[in-house]
């Protein structure tokens, strides 16, 4: 029979497995429980909810300080692709931002991926090598031995990933330590820079500036944007681990010339700095200009991570397919970072861009060659864009490489607020977004905080879109520039 002595109260008010109410009812139907003791309980299981309640409020501050993210992404926000992405699908906008093709890729790549589907190897289902499936990595071996002119070892100098990005991911996450300084040459790809200081290395910028400004009716190609010697030759220093090249960049579509590589190749070697050149657009490059690869120059193989993507290399960006090619030592960093994040990538994917591969190398020196008609097919595109970017007043930058185009719209009336802290290029293509139903990319995303006025008035239209899409596009703009004009 239950005493309703003041502890045995406390012990049964503190049992966690019975609710305060439930608690009170069980207590109050035993026939012996006094009132004095009903008292007693009342009391007791008052002072234990606010005593519960405060633990609870500390143990949800001590909650909350736990669940915000770690110091590592504090300060990171969403991604350009992410917000302006989102945008342009809410607005149903005509979609020149986000570089992808809106066409089918040629058909020897649906065929490939057919070709798995279509499989009688049940091992097409399963795991493959980690680090790159052996049919993939046999046919990327071959194809970079030709372009680098030295031998690549299949099982030691290649890294597959999912795509470039991952690429990026392991080469920062594998070679950067906190306090080390990475180079990026301005305009660079977004991520370049989160990818650092996630790892707490620091982004150290070198623009690439116009030496021309395309007014009064000249031409401006992205040859016309350098670098100043001078200014990267000072950014080089005892802490410069590494420095990032994208050849061809994105987002103006500058080719390096060899002089220009030569140019870095010298300082990475002088500094003993690691090169990552991000050569996604590798395939992508306009006649006369050729693609020079930095890890062929004299004293650079050792030094370099090439890294491609077969999302560019055949029009398949959602394949999300990436490699990197160098040295043993590069290389095997980057395995030790994949090997424990994603550890292999998805086998079909990596069997049909290995159909791909095997398809193009036997017909890479033809004019009919993938790698040779994209660049033809993508030239009218280009040139009717830069065409209708300009009747509009906007000043195009041609791009020797690539599939975007940076067009200036100093020029160019829209309805902006000149006291909003926002980037002039941000704000118009949000206006343009949302009032005309076109979606861009603004370029000072591609800037780091210190730079990012350089790109205020650049926008970034992207060009690899059905003749039909651009059509549309230019509609648009040429409609607008009417009814502003009238
Ligand atoms: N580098 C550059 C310069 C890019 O433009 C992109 C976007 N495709 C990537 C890397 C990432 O490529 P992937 O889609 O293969 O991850
Ligand atoms: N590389 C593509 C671009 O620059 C896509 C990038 C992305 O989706 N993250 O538009």
């Amino acid at each position: 029979m239950l005493k309703a002595t003041p502890a045995v109260i406390r012990r049964a008010v503190f049992d966690r497995s019975m609710s305060t109410v439930d608690l009170f009812q069980n207590l109050l139907c035993r026939r012996n429980f006094v009132t004095s003791g009903r008292r007693l309980f009342l009391c007791e299981a008052a002072k234990h909810s606010t005593k519960r309640i405060e633990k609870l409020s500390i143990d949800n501050r001590m909650a909350s300080q736990k669940h915000v993210m770690a110091k590592r992404v504090e300060g990171h926000v969403e991604s350009v692709w992410v917000e302006f992405g989102r945008m342009a699908a809410e607005n149903q906008a005509v979609n020149l931002g986000q570089g992808f093709p809106d066409f089918f890729p040629p058909s020897f790549v649906t065929e490939s991926i057919k070709d798995v589907a279509n499989s009688s190897n049940p091992f097409s289902y399963q795991y493959t090598r980690g680090y790159g499936n052996p049919r993939l990595v046999k046919a990327v071996a071959e194809l970079y031995t030709k372009l680098m002119g030295r031998p690549v070892d299949l099982y030691k100098e290649i890294l597959i990933t999912c795509g470039a990005y991952e690429s990026l991911f392991c080469a920062h996450q594998g070679l950067v330590n906190p306090g080390d300084e990475v180079i990026i040459i301005e305009p660079f790809f977004d991520c370049y820079e989160p990818m650092i200081k996630v790892c707490g290395g620091v982004p150290v910028a070198v623009p690439l500036r116009p030496t021309k400004n395309g007014k009064n009716g000249s031409v401006l190609t992205s040859e016309d944007w350098k670098l100043d010697v001078d200014e990267l030759s000072s950014k080089f220093n005892k802490k410069t681990k590494a420095i990032i090249v994208n050849n061809p960049n994105n987002p103006l579509g500058k080719v390096f010339s060899l002089e220009e590589l030569q140019m870095i190749s010298e300082l990475c070697i002088k500094h003993n700095v690691i090169c990552i050149s991000d050569e996604v657009y590798e395939w992508l490059v306009y006649k006369p200009k050729q693609h020079i690869r930095i890890a062929t120059l004299p004293g650079m193989w050792d030094r370099t991570v090439t890294i491609g993507s077969a999302g560019k290399t055949f029009s398949v960006t959602g394949w999300k397919t990436g490699w990197s090619i160098g040295p043993q030592h590069l290389i095997n960093a980057m395995c030790m970072i994949h090997q424990n994040s994603v550890y292999t990538c998805i086998t079909p994917i990596q069997e049909a861009v290995a159909n791909c591969f095997e398809h193009e190398l036997k017909r890479m020196d033809t004019p009919q060659g993938y790698w040779n008609e994209l660049p033809a097919e993508l030239l009218p595109k280009r040139d009717m864009m830069a065409a209708f970017l300009a009747e509009v007043g906007m000043v195009p930058t041609i791009p020797e490489g690539g599939y975007f185009m940076l067009a200036d719209i100093s020029n160019i009336d829209f309805k902006e607020d000149p006291t909003s802290s926002e980037m002039r290029d941000s704000q118009f293509v949000k206006w343009l977004t949302k009032n005309k139903k076109l979606a861009t990319i603004p370029t000072s995303v591609f800037y780091m905080d210190e730079h990012k006025h350089l790109a205020k008035n650049l926008v970034r239209f992207c060009f690899i879109k059905e003749d039909s899409t651009l059509e549309k596009a230019a509609g648009i703009l040429r409609e607008w520039k009417k009814s502003s004009s009238s």
